[in-house]
């Protein structure tokens, strides 16, 4: 048996970790086996399903590399075979038109209630032997068997039972002719073959129901596996209804996929004590029997933690074409400056994200706006003034641009200025990054480069003159001082 597995979302809100958690290991299930992985969108439900969340399911799988091999299948183009079903399990007696109005069963459903009864449809039309004139309205009921049980053994929660005496003849198709949720992915996972469905427990409910429809329809029944809950940090379910974050948004927050993948395959599943898993190591070691039972709890700090590790383990080549793409959607132009290649090198293991990455080395490509006043009021004083304008003068004078110069022209300081070259490093960090943060000072020297760190001087020699007044001078603004 060929495995081909789905997902299958509904497009009422945007692609969350929890729906990508289903999503992940449908797919990885699929690729350890060889099989195949399909897209469905669930968009039967006109009210709340919208193209904006189409968008955003199928940019976040793009995004992750999560592909699929058939598909995009919207379930509103498929009415024609949905009705074509009804209406045989209408022939066949598996099915039954419901014509009781919406207000009976809203009173039989308060009247159960208040007898502390479960509310169920009372199922008066289900044996209905005269058929009502055509124009009157009606909904189409699943004849869900009254007696027996209905047993399925789910891959991650072991044997689950349901009796028949629980469930309720379930609306198939509604008035106005549109098939339900539940009727619709019955005849999608039949029509599509598909031999396992993954996804979130909030379905094992509508398992028992689903298994009734397939075998009332003499199908053979695909293997289920209900994955746990996630929940956010302060213990709420991670669902779109309270506001989880869309997927892409970790994008623009500066994760990596391979980090964002790594992360949430081991929200629930494991293999032994490992922590660093990449996508081929994933296929080939995901199988359905190391899935908890126990839900997740989502932890950023693990998620950062992880970026930061990929940041600094995956080749830098390859960061940087995803670190150039993040630097233009910024507006940071990196013709203005190094290679991002060398910046990589220098900065490597400092940062969480692209996004920390991105500020704090924006300073060699383009100017800030001001120094930090607490930086300033350090180190842009009246007692360094002399210090600036000599070194203005010796950069100004270099005519090969190597580390190893700039670092001569530091210790020349050392002696003249008889200062320490810890204090001449911080001195040199706010002139060139206006803050007290960087990375070794004579690589950030070489890498701004002359004509920045002439400006950046200038502009400094300037705020101490003009009693700390923030100026940004032009690249034609170099004068002799
Ligand atoms: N469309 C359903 C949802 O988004 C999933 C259906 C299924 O996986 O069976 O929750």
């Amino acid at each position: 048996m060929k495995v081909k597995t789905r997902f299958a979302p509904s497009p009422t809100g945007s692609l969350h970790i929890g729906s990508i958690r289903t999503a992940l290991y449908a797919w990885l299930f699929a690729r350890h086996y060889h099989g195949k992985f399909i897209l469905r969108i669930e968009d039967t439900d006109s009210l709340r399903s919208k193209s904006i969340s189409v968008a955003s399911i199928l940019r976040g799988l793009k995004w992750l590399g999560i592909d699929w091999d058939e598909g995009p299948y919207f379930q509103t183009k498929r009415l024609e075979r949905y009705k074509e079903v009804i209406q045989t399990m209408l022939e066949q007696g598996s099915a039954y038109k419901c014509f009781c109005s919406p207000q009976k069963i809203e009173r039989e459903r308060i009247e159960q209630i208040s007898r502390g009864e479960k509310p169920r449809y009372s199922r008066t039309c289900r044996e209905l032997k005269q058929q009502k004139s055509i124009s009157e309205k009606y909904v189409v009921r699943f004849k869900n068997p009254l007696f027996g049980q209905v047993t399925f053994k789910d891959k991650i929660r072991g044997k689950i039972t349901f009796n028949n005496k629980e469930l309720d003849d379930l609306v198939i198709q509604r008035s106005n002719k549109i098939p339900t949720y539940n009727f619709c992915v019955v005849i999608d996972d039949l029509d599509m073959g598909i031999t396992h469905v993954i996804r979130g427990e909030d379905h094992i409910n509508n398992t028992p129901r689903q298994i009734n429809i397939l075998q009332s329809l003499r199908a053979k029944i695909p293997v289920y596996a209900h994955v746990s809950m996630i929940f956010d940090e302060n213990g709420k379910k991670f669902s779109k209804r309270n506001h989880a974050m869309d997927i892409i948004k970790y994008y623009e927050e500066g994760f990596l996929p391979e980090a964002l993948l790594n992360y949430i395959v081991r929200l629930g599943w494991s293999f032994g004590n490992q922590e660093i898993f990449n996508v081929s190591e994933m296929q080939e070691l995901f199988t359905l029997d190391s899935i908890s039972k126990s839900s997740s709890i989502f932890n950023m700090q693990k998620l950062l933690w992880l970026n930061r590790y990929y940041l600094h383990h995956l080749p830098t080549k390859y960061i940087s074409k995803i670190f150039e793409n993040y630097m233009s959607r910024i507006n940071i132009n990196i013709k203005n400056g190094p290679d991002l290649k060398y910046l990589l090198e220098l900065f490597k293991g400092r940062y969480h994200t692209l996004k920390e990455l991105a500020q704090s080395c924006k300073y060699f490509y383009e100017d800030f706006e001001s120094f930090d006043k607490i930086a300033a009021d350090k180190y842009l004083t009246k007692n360094n003034y002399d210090i600036l304008k000599n070194i203005y003068k010796k950069i100004k004078k270099m005519s090969i641009w190597k580390i190893e110069e700039l670092s001569l022209i530091m210790n020349s300081l050392l002696i003249e200025f008889n200062i320490k070259i810890k204090d001449i490093n911080m001195l040199l960090r706010v002139v060139l990054t206006g803050n007290m943060y960087s990375p070794n000072i004579s690589s950030v020297m070489f890498l701004v480069g002359k004509k920045k760190i002439l400006l950046r001087l200038k502009k400094a020699i300037y705020f101490i003159e003009n009693e700390n007044s923030n100026k940004n001078f032009s690249k034609n603004e170099i004068l002799s001082i």
